[in-house]
């Protein structure tokens, strides 16, 4: 593209987002460039703040701007159900639907030997330490229904299996909406597996 230097570069820091072609990325750069220089501002302020200001719940392991992150602080959760994600963009997807109100831990990854990642990377050992401290009645495990996801639920549940009452994994199976043709192998044998009475 033949256009000032500047102008350049900020096209190619946005294309390097997910889902940002050069395109859009075009197109967002155009739209800073006519924008008004505080909201330019803004948005590079809110860049920098988001790398500067967030770090992991020393709890939970979920984003947090002080040492605890907001579910963890708020006394109003339920302290007797943990749910395991493996991310923390995992935990504001299981927010937004409102479904669960206990509490998290992120295990930050998932067992995945092919790319040298066991268990003692993940946030396992803590896991293990908070249920020793603050006994639950249930574990939910809401890794994803993938390959590493099912590894590491399995083990979850093997090493935890004498520290808490109840594990649970969520239900899985088709999507709403989905269509059987399009569905994978593995949520299809999932769906079958998972089938209740009609
Ligand atoms: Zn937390």
């Amino acid at each position: 593209m033949n256009v000032p230097p500047s102008l350049e570069r900020l096209v190619q820091e946005l294309a390097r987002l997910p889902g940002i072609g050069t395109k859009t990325a075009q197109r967002l750069a155009f739209s800073i460039l006519r924008n008004e220089s505080a909201r330019a501002q803004n948005l590079a302020r809110a860049i920098v703040d988001v790398k500067e200001k967030i770090r992991f719940c020393s709890r939970c392991f979920a984003y947090a701007e002080q040492e605890l992150c907001t579910i963890c602080q708020n006394p109003r959760r339920d302290d007797r159900v943990i749910c395991v994600v493996e991310q923390p963009n995992d935990v504001y997807v299981i927010e937004r639907s409102g479904v669960f109100q206990g509490r998290y831990h992120v295990l930050l990854g998932t067992i995945s030997p092919l790319d040298g990642v066991g268990p003692e990377q993940l946030k396992i050992r803590e896991l293990q330490s908070r249920l020793e401290e603050h006994p639950v009645d249930e574990l939910i495990i809401a890794t994803n229904p993938s390959i590493p996801g099912e590894a590491t639920a399995l083990h979850l549940s093997r090493v935890l299996d004498s520290k808490v009452a109840r594990i649970t994994r969520l239900a899985r199976g088709l999507p709403v909406g989905a269509h059987l043709e399009y569905t994978d192998d593995v949520t299809l044998n999932q769906a079958f597996a998972g089938r209740q009475n009609f």
